[in-house]
């Protein structure tokens, strides 16, 4: 099959001929891909999509394994349980994405029977479906003349027409120049062609333009601009916002952690319970307002940092080691708390986040009286400023 696309393709005398050609030899092989000129089950197209977006290849690759080990069609996955799918995306960050899948599974069983329809407009309809994902689903699972434009194809097209536009407002430009390109047949092939010219040859920095298929076609390179383009609009600054973290711990080897809300970042993930992230510094009552349980809490040296698409955040922790017989207060929100093993932390839903907190107090050794504070009264002055 591989080299009846060639045998095709090479009679193309356009970029599309020349990419096809090139992708039948020198693509990557990746387990979500058919042979070029072979359609591709939509269910391992969509979930590999999904799982690539915000996410590099090396640290998919062992998740869509698991994944599909262990929900082998949509319709497994539709019988999940949505706490497993997020323990099982636990890492992959952008958490948004794992609640969409599972509810985009039900969605496929429920309304279409359990097949993928066949269209972008009916992709585009599915939970966490945007127009790149049901492009490239039509394409690549079904041979629609479809042109899926990912941040790899939008540099290569940006390149091959040297669009002097920034981007982000030179994406419909480009999108358009892409459609430009895209043949009537193995629009798939080709989408996925110019998806490893980005990711091999045509990359951010010093593309290799010696090697290029279709360097003959290239404005950047004619022009001496291949390894400028795409402008980009500078972006501003993220904002910083911050909180304090509480890491509660038992003698039986249990933590306490909160379910996060359905809804919003991090969404039906675990955490540790902890105070609102504002702009602003915590103020000194947060400790006493927003810690779980009436305990000698005691302040980790340090701060967490981790970094979000629109803000940075800062955490500061604080560390109580707690009676089994604790009650919890109210801030805890004791309906969405469990104790939870330490031992059984690597299969939870934690976010990455949740993990450096529990990790940085675990690991630090927690400060001294100065810092501690009773969350029942009104915290000593020190640990008032330092909150
Ligand atoms: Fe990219 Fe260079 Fe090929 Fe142009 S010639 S598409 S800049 S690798």
């Amino acid at each position: 099959m591989q080299d009846s696309v060639a045998v095709k393709v090479a009679q193309h005398d356009s970029p599309a001929g020349a990419l096809l050609a090139w992708y039948a030899g020198e693509r990557r092989h990746l387990p979500w891909r058919a042979p070029p000129g072979e359609g591709q089950d939509a269910y391992k197209v969509w979930l590999s999509e999904i799982m690539l977006q915000q996410t590099t290849v090396k640290a998919v690759l062992p998740r869509y394994a698991m994944f599909l080990r262990r929900w082998p069609d949509v319709k497994a996955l539709a019988c999940a349980e949505l706490d497993e799918v997020l323990a099982a995306w636990a890492g992959l960050g952008y958490y948004a994405r794992a609640r969409n899948l599972h509810e985009c599974a039900r969605v496929v069983v429920a309304q279409h029977g359990g097949t993928f329809p066949a269209t972008e407009a009916q992709l585009r309809q599915l939970p966490g479906v945007g127009g790149y994902t049901a492009a490239a689903i039509a394409a690549i699972a079904f041979g629609q003349r479809a042109t899926p434009v990912d941040g790899n194809i939008e540099r290569v097209v940006a390149r091959l027409f040297a669009v002097a536009t920034p981007l982000p407002e030179a994406k419909a430009d480009i999108k358009t120049l892409a459609q430009s390109l895209t043949p009537e047949m193995h629009a798939g092939d080709f989408a996925q062609s110019l998806m490893d010219l980005g990711a091999l040859i045509c990359t951010p920095r010093r593309p290799a333009c010696g090697l290029c298929p279709v360097r003959s076609d290239c404005r950047a390179y004619a022009q001496g601009l291949a390894e400028v383009l795409p402008y980009r609009e500078e972006k501003a600054e993220r904002p910083v916002r911050r909180g304090i973290a509480f890491v509660a711990l038992r003698s039986d080897g249990t933590i306490l952690l909160r379910q996060r809300p359905l809804r919003g970042l991090l969404g039906g993930m675990l955490e540790t319970p902890s105070s609102p992230w504002t702009e602003a510094k915590p103020a000194a009552k947060s400790l006493r307002e927003y810690a779980p349980v009436d305990a000698d809490w005691r302040k980790v040296p340090g701060l967490v940092e981790h970094t979000f698409t629109h803000f940075q955040l800062e955490l500061t922790v604080y560390r109580a080691e707690v009676g089994l017989q604790t009650e919890l207060g109210r801030a805890a929100e004791p309906e969405r708390c469990r104790w939870l093993k330490l031992r059984d932390l690597a299969g939870a839903a934690l976010p990455s986040v949740m993990r450096k907190v529990i990790g940085h107090a675990l690991q630090a050794k927690p400060a001294g009286r100065a810092s501690a504070a009773r969350v029942a009264g009104v915290p000593p002055r020190a640990d008032r400023r330092s909150a």
